[in-house]
């Protein structure tokens, strides 16, 4: 065979002699929804809204991805009540439920075994607003629909994934997708403006609502106190990442410097390569120019960054990085420069070098 010329039958799963077919739908299944699920539902939703048949359940077992997972119940909500009413049931039985909407996502994230909810076939519509400037979506529309009542105005979608004729905005949305021109200044998250959501607990929150920080957090103390923290932790981490550039740049320089090199030509090569940055740009400039003045003072870097690390201990996460920085600020505040900007952590380098830019 030539070489990578595809195999198909390579891909097809295969029994041994005798045995039972390697993608038979397993036990519980094979009659459909096995109970008490299967009258749960039922009671719960109405029988139209709820598919329970073998061959229901495997016709949703496969996606656009490789893989075959046979849900034990399907449930096709109208409304955000129905949503809200099959994600409160399966929290109190401790059931798992996964959203398929177009299923064309490539990795297996529209598949479960247990209860899938169908949220594209009763969750479609277009309402243009502003003249085409934004647009209220239901989940379930795919991305063509909406370009094309779109057009008229002259706009489209921010993401523009090559399966749009097929993929809904709420798969979409879910996925962060992209496309071959969104890249990552028209994906999903850039394009959003607000969305409604149902929490596993069934609390439903419109974050366009003036007060929807409040309500959430009201309604979900718990899920909010754990989202604070993370935030904290992806802030703390971002500072941290920040300062360890701006040591990188004054080391870079102090080391130039010391060696005999130009650091302005330094930093004009550094500019031209991977390393160019924003804190390359305008620190190193300051750096060379000797201009402290504040921007950001190091006192008050210095204090975040102490919060930032005691907030690390509390969550048993490392910062290496950012307790290097720390140092550096507190070497800088012992020489009287707390009050210059965060680019004079230069100084503490050059004390430590014995040796001036
Ligand atoms: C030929 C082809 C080309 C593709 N090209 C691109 C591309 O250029 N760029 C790109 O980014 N992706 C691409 N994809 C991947 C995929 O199409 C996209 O990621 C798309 O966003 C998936 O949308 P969907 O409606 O099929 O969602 P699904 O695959 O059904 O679901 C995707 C995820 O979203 C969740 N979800 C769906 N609807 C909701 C909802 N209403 N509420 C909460 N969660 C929900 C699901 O649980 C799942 O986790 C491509 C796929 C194919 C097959």
């Amino acid at each position: 065979m030539p070489l990578l010329e595809p195999d198909p039958a390579k891909l097809r799963p295969r029994a041994r002699p005798g045995a039972p077919a390697a993608d038979r739908v397993p036990e519980d299944r094979a009659g459909g929804t096995p109970e008490p699920l299967r009258g749960d539902l039922v009671a719960l939703l109405g029988a139209e809204k709820v598919l329970t048949g073998v061959s229901d359940l495997v016709r949703y077992a496969s996606d656009a991805s490789p893989y075959r997972f046979v849900p034990r119940v399907v449930v096709v909500p109208e409304d955000v009540d129905d949503v809200s009413a099959v994600l409160s049931y399966a929290h109190g039985k401790g059931r798992e439920v996964v959203f398929r909407a177009a299923g064309t996502s490539l990795n297996g994230q529209a598949q479960g075994e247990d209860v899938l909810v169908d949220v594209r076939r009763h969750w479609t519509g277009v309402e243009i607003l502003d003249g085409g400037a934004r647009v209220r979506i239901a989940p379930g529309t795919t991305v063509a629909r909406v370009n094309a009542a779109l057009a008229r105005h002259g706009r489209v979608l921010g993401p523009d994934p090559a399966s749009a004729v097929a993929c809904t905005v709420g798969g979409v949305v879910a996925n962060n997708a992209s496309g071959m021109t969104a890249g990552t200044t028209r994906n999903a998250y850039v394009t959003l403006a607000s969305l409604t959501f149902v929490l596993p607990t069934g609390t439903v929150v419109d974050t366009a609502e003036p007060d929807a920080d409040e309500r959430l957090a009201r309604a979900e103390p718990a899920l909010c106190a754990g989202l604070m923290e993370l935030k904290a932790e992806i802030e703390a981490d971002a500072q941290g990442a920040r300062d360890a550039l701006i040591e990188a740049v004054a080391e870079a320089l102090v080391f130039a410097a010391k060696a005999g090199a130009d650091p302005a030509k330094v930093r004009e090569a550094l500019m031209g390569g991977f390393a160019s940055s924003r804190i390359l740009e305008v620190h190193a400039e300051r750096m060379l120019k000797r201009t402290f003045d504040p921007g950001f003072r190091i006192e008050l870097h210095q204090k975040d960054l102490g919060l930032a690390l005691a907030g690390a201990k509390a969550l048993g996460v490392a910062l290496p990085n950012t307790a290097n920085a720390q140092q550096l600020f507190s070497a800088c505040v012992a020489q009287g420069e707390g009050r210059s900007d965060h680019s004079a952590m230069v100084k503490a380098l050059e004390l430590m070098a014995n040796h001036s830019l």
